[in-house]
């Protein structure tokens, strides 16, 4: 059952935008008189970092901010990179690690991943840990076991689940308009759940919320978020669209 587990929608707008873009998409969501009270949903929007204290100041109260990645470590000598502490500093609450596309184009290894969810968690930011296999590996029947060692690495590292919202991403369904079937998407958050229970605590597989991405739209969102197992969604290419406000209402 779902009772006890917030819908939680997370919008990825990647590395997209314009300053006047931005404003579009956060006038819109300002604008939107349908989204459910914050005690119904978890809306969270995550801009590139060029873009967060625009975003962070200008969106409505209601709705949350996120980074899409994080450093590893303390600040420092590290050119190029957003530490966990300048988050916190500038307000921002969550942060999404682990995305395929960083695990894939950037290498970063499942245990580097762990190692970026602990020094945020320690931070004290909330983290959105994706994970999730390639088609090939789905093809060859190894999508329950990549996606059990991805879980492992982070789960090894994380003691406060609280702060932690797990995202099933299957990469063959990342912008490809290839969405997982309800009972595709069900099958392995049910699996993650059952792993959870088993390698964690029966506490924590029954409160941790496991959400959907892979070209979630609005026309596919209330079928997926049907699914007993499945809390919410983290959405790309819709999430810069009208229909962002629709998905969010799919919980409820
Ligand atoms: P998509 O991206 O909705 O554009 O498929 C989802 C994600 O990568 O988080």
């Amino acid at each position: 059952s779902k009772i006890g587990r917030k819908f939680f929608v997370g919008g990825n707008w990647k590395c997209n935008g314009t300053v006047d873009e931005v404003k579009k998409i956060v006038n819109l969501l300002n604008g939107a008189a349908d989204i459910p009270p914050k005690d119904k949903v978890d809306v969270v929007i995550s801009p590139p970092f060029v873009f967060l204290s625009q975003v962070k100041s200008s969106l409505r109260p209601d709705l949350s901010v996120a980074a899409q990645n994080a450093w590893v470590q303390k600040g420092g000598a590290f050119t190029g990179e957003i530490s966990a502490e300048m988050l916190v500093n500038l307000g921002i609450p969550w942060v999404i690690l682990g995305h395929s596309e960083r695990r894939l184009l950037l290498k970063e290894s499942n245990e580097f991943v762990a190692d970026k969810v602990a020094y945020a968690l320690s931070q004290g930011i909330k983290v959105i840990a994706c994970i999730g296999e390639t088609l090939e590996q789905r093809e060859s029947g190894q999508a329950l076991k990549i996606i059990a060692e991805q879980a492992k690495a982070i789960a090894a590292k994380v003691s406060d689940w609280n702060n932690v919202v797990l995202a099933y991403e299957p990469v063959w369904a990342i912008g490809t308009g290839k969405v997982a079937t309800p009972a595709q998407a069900q099958e392995v958050h049910a699996d993650l759940r059952k792993w959870l229970k088993t390698n964690v605590s029966p506490k924590v597989a029954e409160s941790a919320r496991i959400i959907y991405g892979g070209s979630v739209s609005g026309a596919n969102c209330v079928e997926l978020a049907g699914q007993p197992d499945v809390d919410g969604f983290l959405v790309g290419g819709a999430s810069l669209k009208p229909e962002f406000t629709d998905i969010i209402k799919a919980g409820l």
